[in-house]
C-alpha cells in the first residue's frame, strides 16, 4: 500500500530529517515507528500526507507517486487517510457528533449518512453516551477516542495514529491501543509513531527503528529497542 523508496529528507537550513528510508507497508499492516525526539518519525508521516516533499526518492500510495498527483487530487489522497494526534486536535466549542458529523460534511457526505455514522463511529470506540458531549466534558481518553471516530468515520485505508497516546495516563493508553487494533482488526491498515515501550511490548505487532533519519531495525514483532 505504501512504498517508501530511497526516501531523503533534507531541509532547507541543511538538516538531514531522513536518508534513503525505504520499507513498504502492506494493506491491513499494523506498522509503529519508533525513535528518539529529532529522529524523522513526524517527517515521514507529512510525506505520506503531502504536507511536505522528498529531496529524493520516490513515495508511493497504491503504485501511485503521490509526490506527482495534480494538487487538485490531493484531497482526494487525504480523505482516503484518517489522522490522530497527540493533542486531539477536536473543534473546542462543538459537541462529539458536531467534530466528526464536520470530517463527514468536508467530504461531502449526506445528512442522512451523517445520522446513521456518527453514532456508529462512536459505538465503536464505546462512547455513544457522550455524542452531545464538548470537549470540555470529557476525560482526557475520551477526546481521543473521539478523534478516533472522527478518523475512521468516513472509512478511510489508512490510519495515521502520530504519538496518539503522549498526553494518557497507562489506562486511558491502554484502551486507545485495544480501539486502534480493533481498527485494524476490521481491516484498516494502521501507522502508530510512539515513545512508549509498553505499547510497543504490548502490540507485539511490526516495529521500524528510525535513528537520526536512517532505519537501524524492522521487527516483525515489536520489540523496542532504543
Ligand atoms: P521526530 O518526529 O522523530 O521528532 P522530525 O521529523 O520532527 O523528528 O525531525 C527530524 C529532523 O529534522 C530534526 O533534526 C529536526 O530538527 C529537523 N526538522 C524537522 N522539521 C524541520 C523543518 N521544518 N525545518 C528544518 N528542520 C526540520
Amino acid at each position: 500500500m505504501i512504498v517508501f523508496d530511497k526516501v531523503t529528507k533534507i531541509y532547507s537550513d541543511n538538516s538531514k530529517a531522513l536518508e534513503k528510508v525505504s520499507f513498504e507497508v502492506g494493506h491491513g499492516e499494523f506498522l509503529s515507528i519508533v525513535g528518539q525526539s529529532g529522529a524523522g518519525k513526524s517527517t515521514l508521516l507529512k510525506l505520506i500526507l503531502v504536507e511536505d516533499e522528498p529531496s529524493d526518492g520516490q513515495v508511493l500510495f497504491d503504485k501511485v507517486n503521490v509526490h506527482e498527483l495534480p494538487r487538485r487530487e490531493l484531497p482526494h489522497l487525504r480523505r482516503r487517510i484518517g489522522c490522530i494526534f497527540q493533542d486531539f486536535r477536536l473543534l473546542p466549542d462543538k459537541t462529539a457528533f458536531e467534530n466528526i458529523s464536520f470530517a463527514m460534511e468536508a467530504a461531502g457526505r449526506s445528512d442522512a449518512e451523517i445520522e446513521a455514522d456518527v453514532p456508529h463511529a462512536l459505538d465503536l470506540v464505546g462512547l455513544k453516551q457522550k455524542i452531545w458531549s464538548f470537549p470540555r466534558e470529557m476525560s482526557g481518553g475520551e477526546k481521543q477516542r473521539v478523534a478516533i471516530a472522527r478518523a475512521i468515520v468516513n472509512q478511510p485505508d489508512l490510519i495515521i495514529a502520530d504519538e496518539p497516546t503522549g498526553n494518557l495516563d497507562p489506562l486511558n493508553t491502554f484502551e486507545i491501543v485495544q480501539i486502534l487494533k480493533k481498527i485494524n482488526d476490521l481491516g484498516t491498515t494502521v501507522i502508530l509513531t510512539t515513545h512508549n515501550k509498553g505499547v510497543i511490548d504490548s502490540l507485539k505487532k511490526r516495529v521500524i527503528t528510525l535513528e537520526n533519519g536512517r532505519i537501524t531495525r524492522d521487527d516483525e514483532h515489536g520489540k523496542y529497542v532504543l
